[in-house]
C-alpha cells in the first residue's frame, strides 16, 4: 500500500484502486484525531464510553481527507445485508447493513473496523463503488460475494471489471479460532493455517474469485492489526478500542483527479 498525507491526517491506499481515475479512497489509520485515551485518536465508531463530538469530528477530518463529500455508513451487524446508497440516502440514519454501493458521484462510503475486514471495491467501467465489513461472521457468509451481487443488480458491472482491496485486517498470525469446529462451516476448513488458525484475507480472495473477479485484481494489504496496534485499531489486541475507517467514493462531477499522488511504500 501507498502511504498519504492530506490535511495532516494519514492514510493509506491501494496501488489497483489508486490506478483509477475519478475515485477517492482510503484506509485510515488511528493517527489524526481528537479522541482520547483507549480510542486515541482517529476513533469512526460509536462504541461505549467514547464522546460522541469525537467522532463527529473525526469522520469530519476522514471526509476532509478525501475531498469532503457527504460520508455513509450503517450499522454493522455481521450480516450479508447490503445498502444500496442514494443520493437521498446521505442525510439519514444509518440502518442495519454489513456492505454499502453507489453510483453517486460526490458519496463517500464507509466501514469501520478494528480486526474485520474492510474491502473495497471499484468498477471502472459502469463507475460504481462497494465498501463492505466482513468479520469472521462475514466471510462465514459471503458478504463480499453479496456486495458483486449487488453491483451487478444495480448498475450492470461485469464481475472481471472490478478492482478490489482487502484493508488490514486480523492475519493468519493472529486469526485464532479454537472454538472453529462450532463457529466455522467445515467448506471453510481448508484455510486453515496450524492447529487453530484461518487465513481469512485468503477466503476473502477466494470468495471475490468465485463471484468473477480477476485474481490479479484483487490487493491484499497484507496488513495484521492485531500485530500493529500501534498504527491500527485492534479488538482482540485492546477490547476496549475504536475503530478505523475505509473509505470509498466517486470524485464528485468535474473533479476526476484523486487526491493524494504516488505517495510513499509502505
Ligand atoms: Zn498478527
Amino acid at each position: 500500500m501507498q502511504e498519504q498525507q492530506r490535511n495532516g491526517i494519514r492514510y493509506l491506499t491501494f496501488a489497483g484502486l489508486s490506478a483509477l481515475a475519478g475515485v477517492h479512497h482510503g484506509i485510515f489509520t488511528r493517527h489524526g484525531g481528537v479522541s482520547q485515551g483507549a480510542f486515541a485518536s482517529l476513533n469512526v465508531g460509536r462504541v461505549d464510553g467514547e464522546a460522541p463530538e469525537h467522532v463527529v469530528e473525526n469522520r469530519h477530518r476522514v471526509a476532509a481527507a478525501l475531498g469532503g463529500g457527504p460520508l455513509v455508513g450503517v450499522r454493522q451487524v455481521h450480516g450479508n445485508t447490503v445498502k444500496v446508497v442514494t443520493a437521498e440516502d446521505v442525510t439519514a440514519a444509518p440502518t442495519p447493513a454489513d456492505a454499502l454501493v453507489t453510483n453517486v458521484p460526490g458519496v463517500l462510503l464507509m466501514v469501520q473496523v478494528a480486526d474485520c475486514q474492510p474491502v473495497l471495491l471499484c468498477d471502472p467501467v459502469r463507475k460504481a463503488v462497494a465498501a463492505v465489513h466482513s468479520g469472521w461472521r462475514g466471510s462465514v457468509a459471503n458478504v463480499v460475494a453479496v456486495a458483486v451481487r449487488a453491483l451487478q443488480d444495480c448498475y450492470g458491472t461485469r464481475p472481471r471489471d472490478l478492482v478490489a482491496g482487502i484493508g488490514p485486517s486480523l492475519g493468519p498470525c493472529c486469526g485464532q479460532f479454537v472454538h472453529y469446529r462450532d463457529e466455522i462451516p467445515e467448506r471453510l476448513w481448508p484455510f486453515r493455517v496450524g492447529a487453530h488458525h484461518f487465513d481469512f484475507w485468503a477466503i476473502t480472495r477466494a470468495q471475490l474469485s468465485a463471484a468473477g473477479l480477476a485474481p490479479q485484481r484483487i490487493e491484499t494489504a497484507g496488513i495484521c492489526t492485531r500485530c500493529r496496534t500501534d498504527t491500527f485499531y485492534s479488538y482482540r489486541a485492546e477490547g476496549t478500542t475504536g475503530r478505523f475507517a475505509a473509505v470509498i467514493g466517486l470524485a464528485p462531477d468535474g473533479d476526476p483527479a484523486a487526491p493524494g499522488g504516488p505517495g510513499r511504500t509502505v
